[in-house]
């Protein structure tokens, strides 16, 4: 709940030794300071936001304060600057205060409407512009024309089918069904939040890491999530990076992905037939192979858009059709990275994207605007399920759209058979609930929420939830971790061209000495200047505060280069979603309780990769080379690449889903989305959900696939 009145009063009444805290941070020189570009009206709002912080900035006030006065015997505000830089550096190891810095630079370098950055101050001061070299806006909605989502009171009693989620495998799974004349509802928790809401805001999309919560969701009040963690448990919430989700709004992930669109290479397909079973981990085969999914990557593809190069790199499988695109163009860093590469030996590759390089499906090419992964697309160029099978499930006539509806819980009938679902939702502050029957049900919620629904589905012939006899639900959770650095270089390689990843090599996959698996590695998107902050003050390269953090960021923004790789995780039982009955969301169902943690395996392989961006970045120049932290993960994995959970296979003993995406034992109940991973590549997983989820429909409806029928 916003508290803009206690907000404003703290800050009125904080105001000479906040101002003196501020300008400390970020002072003045050639370019405005903190406070003259709005620091204080944005630390307003953001305590309006967030209450609850108000209390931890006391806490920093207090400790420069004691600081100040056992050093110089001075209050804070008496000091001349050299003393008071000299006050919080000595507080750089106090967590509060090392947040407060971030806060306040995160103001000054975010976009002008959160307060802190009047007049694009920072965006001059370090060169960054968000539409280089065009004056396209966001466009003002993203709603498919003509039609537009449902009424709650109009839903029917009966659909053909309901599919849970509108993401990725979502919206493939209305989009075949629809088209294969059923009548389908897509229920979605999120809302269809218009283009210019998720494309603006630096601080409040799923690639920042604030602590404040997306716009692209989830927003709403109480909705917990438990974290199972070496020293105690914690209850997080979905600002929290450690929360660990996806967009949760029409498109899902999609919406606001970055859009690199990789093929799992056949051995990803087959890594415990590969490599064994580590110790410890539950490393498994798919049940079946790349050949089989080969013709659904092509339908991704084309029927999604993809562009990209004329070869795949190494590793990867046949294919039988060129991607409908070709790579975006790109710059500098492209080209440098490129001869670093070749004088290593390295192969590489351009890095395919969802992203259309011409006009493509009646929908424009991409702009190569500087904001990319994490918002909204402003020209429409990105595509996602909202703009590309869910529009055309939509154009069938036979499909409605529901957003800001939760499904809690699948309906079933005396025998314990799936029979609908039960919803819930808030109408003009109002709970309102109520239960839709399906013929089939696919769940497209995303790896948590797919199995926390199943769990909090609890029935007298399943009552630790439906699928889950086996006690297999919520299993195998997965992500990625990455391996990285950052290079600084002398020339000025990021020219802000978008979306940034340009160049890969796929040499890392698989085929690395004493290594399980491996990943691509691939430059990354261009960062926003806050989360440039970030990356080069955690690094250790520019200071946190002061006259050098700003100097830092004019001289650095443009040189620096980040290499990331996702690393093919090990996936273990014990890593896994469950739900806790003494957390409740604002519905008063059980919250997702996520525990367990990375494999030795994957901490090494991680290393192996973060290693190999070292070698690239150096052989292509650097000046500097930055590894990434190689610390051990607190958290388990999961969060934008979350898979796993609902493990596709032959054995019901060791799996939740048939090789066909029905949950054993209910013919009629599918999983459609990340959750059926058996393993998660080495590389972003959401083509390989796209084109599972197509192949999962088109055994549903009927339509001869390579593999079936089973
Ligand atoms: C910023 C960002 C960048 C990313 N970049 C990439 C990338 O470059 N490449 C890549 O491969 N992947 C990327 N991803 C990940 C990718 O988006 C996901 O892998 C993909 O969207 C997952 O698809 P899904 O169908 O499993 O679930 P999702 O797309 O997460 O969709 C699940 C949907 O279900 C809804 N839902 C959840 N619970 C319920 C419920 N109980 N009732 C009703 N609805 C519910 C959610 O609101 C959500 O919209 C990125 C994600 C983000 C957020």
């Amino acid at each position: 709940m916003e508290d803009t009145v206690g907000a404003a009063s703290f800050v009125l009444t904080e105001q000479p030794r906040l101002s003196c805290l501020v300008d400390t941070i970020v002072p003045p020189d050639d370019h405005p300071s903190g406070v003259d570009a709005g620091g204080l009206r944005f630390l307003e709002r953001l305590l309006a936001e967030r209450p609850d912080w108000v209390e931890r900035v006391v806490t920093v006030l207090a400790a420069c304060e004691r600081a100040s006065r056992e050093a110089y015997a001075a209050a804070f505000t008496e000091l001349d600057g050299d003393r008071r830089l000299a006050v919080l550096d000595a507080l750089l190891d106090d967590p509060d205060y090392r947040w407060f810095s971030g806060i306040v630079n995160g103001g000054y370098y975010a976009d002008p409407g959160n307060g802190g950055n009047d007049d694009a101050a920072s965006w001059s001061m370090v060169r960054w512009q968000p539409w280089p070299g065009t004056s396209r806006r966001p466009a003002s909605s993203a709603l498919p024309s003509g039609r537009r989502t449902i009424d709650p009171a109009a839903t029917l009693d009966r659909y053909d089918a309901i599919v849970v989620g509108s993401g990725a495998g979502g919206g493939v799974a209305a989009c075949g069904l629809a088209e294969a004349g059923r009548t389908v509802l897509v229920v979605e928790a999120g809302s269809w939040p218009d283009t210019r809401m998720l494309a603006t805001d630096h601080l409040r999309n799923p690639r920042s890491m604030w602590g404040l919560e997306a716009w692209s969701g989830p927003r709403w009040p109480q909705n917990p999530r438990v974290l199972d963690l070496a020293d105690g448990e914690r209850e997080v919430g979905p600002g929290d990076p450690e929360w660990g989700g996806n967009a949760m709004t029409a498109g899902g992930g999609t919406r606001v992905y970055g859009a690199q669109a990789w093929r799992f290479s056949p051995e990803d397909f087959a890594m415990a037939s590969r490599y064994g079973v580590p110790d410890g981990s539950a490393l498994a085969d798919w049940p079946f192979g790349y050949d089989e999914l080969e013709p659904y990557y092509v339908r991704a593809e084309w029927e999604i858009g993809v562009s990209g190069d004329e070869h795949d790199g190494s590793h990867a499988g046949p294919r039988s059709r060129p991607y409908p695109m070709k790579p975006l163009p790109a710059g500098r860093a492209r080209d440098q990275l490129e001869t670093g590469a070749r004088s290593l030996g390295i192969g590489t590759l351009a890095v395919p994207l969802l992203i259309s390089s011409t006009p493509y499906l009646d929908r424009p090419a991409c702009s190569q605007c500087a904001m990319c992964v994490g918002f909204a697309c402003p020209v429409d160029a990105k595509n996602g399920s909202q703009n590309t099978v869910l529009t055309r499930a939509l154009a069938t006539g036979r499909t409605s759209v529901l957003v800001d509806t939760t499904v809690e819980r699948l309906t079933v009938d005396q025998a314990g058979r799936v029979t609908g679902v039960a919803m819930v939702g808030v109408r003009d502050g109002v709970v309102w609930r109520r239960v839709v029957r399906a013929d089939e049900v696919v769940l497209s919620a995303g790896a948590v929420e797919t199995a926390r629904l199943l769990l909090n589905s609890r029935t007298p012939q399943e009552p630790a939830g439906i699928g889950n006899n086996a006690d297999q639900v919520g299993r195998h959770l997965q992500g990625h971790a990455y391996g990285g650095s950052l290079g600084i270089f002398s020339d000025e390689l990021e020219e802000l061209i978008g979306p940034g990843p340009s160049i890969a090599t796929a040499d890392f996959r698989h085929g690395n000495d004493g290594i399980v698996g491996g990943g691509i590695i691939a430059n990354e998107f261009v960062p926003t200047p806050s989360n440039t902050y970030l990356y080069l003050s955690g690094a250790g390269v520019i200071p946190r505060h002061g006259p050098g953090a700003k100097q830092g960021m004019r001289d650095l923004s443009r040189r620096m280069v980040r290499l990331m790789g996702p690393v093919q995780e090990m996936t273990s039982a014990d890593s896994r979603v469950r739900v806790d009955d003494r957390v409740r969301d604002r519905f008063g169902n059980p919250v997702a309780r996520l525990g367990g943690g990375l494999h030795p395996e994957d901490y090494r392989a991680r290393d192996f990769l973060t290693a190999r961006t070292v070698d690239w970045q150096t052989a292509a120049g650097a000046d500097l080379v930055v590894p990434m932290d190689g610390g051990t993960l607190r958290t388990p994995s999961g969060g934008q690449h979350q898979a796993g959970t609902c493990r596709m296979g032959e054995d019901p003993a060791s799996s939740v889903v048939d090789p066909w995406g029905r949950v054993w034992g209910h013919k009629n109940l599918r999983v459609a989305d990340g959750s059926v991973h058996v393993t998660n590549g080495g590389v972003n997983p959401v083509l390989t959900i796209f084109a599972n989820a197509f192949r999962i429909v088109d055994h549903m409806v009927g339509a001869p696939t390579p593999g079936g029928p089973r």
